[in-house]
């Protein structure tokens, strides 16, 4: 039986200082917001939860634990009194992750930020500590993150494994399932709370879980020897051109990538900060590679008819840098565009890529617009790939009228073949990433035998 919340509260704030626990639904309304609101789909379903509920949708209290040990007594109270709990580090993601779906407590991880140790080819932190942070520890050493996601300056290292899954680097990194993330200790949920230490052979069970299979308090990521980042704007003359570049240069193994990533015309106006050097009918690449492999880009631009300019980095000249116009950043930009847009993460076929975004834009034309990037991921290959050993190409998917044309454009993509992964969901088990979600299931039965970590997220087939 829940105990009652003024009880939770109550008990709750025996151990916090009265800093660290915030009860005022006023207040704790604006933490609980994530951008769920990219999706038509997840925005509607939260602003009648808020309309029922109110700002705080039925959460009782905000905590910020100091230790791993107050944090481990909390949830040993609000397992006590069957109270959802919800981890919380930035509240940047984009699939509802954070959304409380029954109430309860939130614990933010804000205190629990050290970095703990940083090896050769690893660092590990605790789950509060920032992925910008991670980074410029890691640069210090020679060192730097495989993979990180755009939001690196706020978002935290358990949110970017339990909440992101590709980022820059992707294109020659691969996901967090590609050997980036090398264990963690997960907290178990319950009375008496114990320890898990997960290793690379197990730490999947908590990989893009939403924080539902255990409470991290220690991360290991990998590290590997850093680089340094040019930027770079190429313009085709069409779609199909800028496809063709995108895809000879992902292919090109020996390519330090972090991201190469082409826009159908339409969107081009859509990146406002680039207007003086694209015209409005180009077909737009950005592109982040290594310093040292300029030319071999150059090359390919030439023998694709493109054209390419330098891209100052971060600060210069004022310039925003790329990086804040690619993997999810590029949303917003879109979004300002398209206001009524919705997004599918679709997963083309390797051999042929183009025959699928050609059949998509033969049904729906200029109603459903595409970027093409690629993945150096074997996990995400041995998912949605077509068994071949060359990079997954994906296809981020913008449907002008998301809320209109959203269902439509899921059912062109089922006849055509196209595998995708569906944002607008709140089960992470329906979004396709998992081979076999039961795993993670059963972790969680073991690990949160009450069902209270983040309640709402497994869909009820998955048993
Ligand atoms: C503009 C924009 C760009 C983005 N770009 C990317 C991108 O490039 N790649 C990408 O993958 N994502 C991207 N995202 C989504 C998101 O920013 C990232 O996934 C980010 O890493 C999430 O970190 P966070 O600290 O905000 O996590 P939160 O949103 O706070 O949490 C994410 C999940 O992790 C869980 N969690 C947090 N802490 C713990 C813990 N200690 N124990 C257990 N579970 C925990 C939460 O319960 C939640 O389910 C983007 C979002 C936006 C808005």
């Amino acid at each position: 039986m829940r105990a009652d919340a003024g009880t939770i509260v109550e008990e709750l704030s025996h151990l916090l200082d009265d800093a660290d626990i915030e009860t005022d639904p006023e207040k704790i309304g604006p933490r609980l917001k994530d951008n769920s609101w990219l999706s038509p789909v997840l925005a509607e379903h939260i602003s009648s939860m808020v309309d029922s509920s109110g700002p705080s949708m039925n959460v009782i209290a905000l905590i910020t634990p100091t230790s791993v040990d107050q944090l481990s007594a909390c949830v040993s109270i609000l397992a006590a009194a069957e109270t959802p709990m919800i981890m919380l580090g930035a509240g940047t993601t984009n699939f509802g992750q954070t959304v409380p779906l029954d109430g309860g407590v939130v614990i933010s991880t804000h205190h629990l930020n050290e970095i703990l140790s940083i090896d050769e080819g690893s660092i590990t932190v605790q789950p509060g500590v920032t992925a910008g942070r991670i980074e410029k520890a890691a640069r210090e050493t020679g060192q730097a993150l495989p993979v990180i996601t755009t939001t690196h300056a706020v978002a935290t290292a358990a949110g970017w494994i339990c909440g992101g899954h590709v980022g820059l680097g992707s294109s020659t990194w691969g996901s967090i399932w590609d050997g980036n993330v090398l264990g963690a200790k997960v907290l178990t949920i319950g009375e008496e709370p114990e320890e898990i230490v997960l290793d690379q052979s197990t730490v999947e069970l908590v990989l893009h879980a939403y924080g539902t299979t255990g409470a991290l308090t220690e991360i290991t990521m990998t590290l590997v020897p850093a680089s340094d980042w040019v930027e770079l704007v190429v313009t085709h003359p069409d779609f199909d051109a800028a496809a063709e570049f995108v895809t000879a240069l992902s292919r090109q193994r020996s390519l330090r990538l972090r991201v190469a990533a082409a826009q159908d015309p339409p969107l081009t106006r859509a990146f406002t900060a680039l207007s003086d050097i694209v015209s409005p009918t180009d077909a737009l690449t950005l592109v982040i590679v290594e310093e040292t492999q300029v030319d071999d880009v150059e090359a390919q631009v030439t023998a694709t008819g493109g054209k390419m300019t330098p891209w100052r980095g971060l600060g210069a000249e004022g310039r925003p840098t790329l990086e804040f116009m690619v993997y999810g950043h590029r949303m917003l930009w879109v979004k300002k565009l398209f206001a009524d847009s919705a997004f599918l993460h679709c997963y083309l076929d390797q051999t042929h890529p183009l025959a699928q975004t050609h059949a998509l834009k033969e049904a729906w034309g200029d109603k459903v617009l595409v970027e093409l990037k690629y993945m150096q991921s074997p996990y995400m290959a041995d998912r949605f790939g077509s068994g071949i050993d060359e990079p997954l190409p994906a296809a981020l998917v913008c449907i002008v009228d998301g809320a209109l044309d959203l269902e439509a454009v899921m059912a062109s993509c089922d006849s055509l073949g196209i595998l995708y992964q569906n944002p607008h969901t709140f089960f992470l088990d329906q979004k396709g990433l998992f081979a076999d979600p039961a795993r993670l299931r059963a972790f969680k039965d073991h690990a949160d035998p009450k069902g209270l970590l983040n309640p709402g997220k497994f869909s009820p087939a998955t048993v």
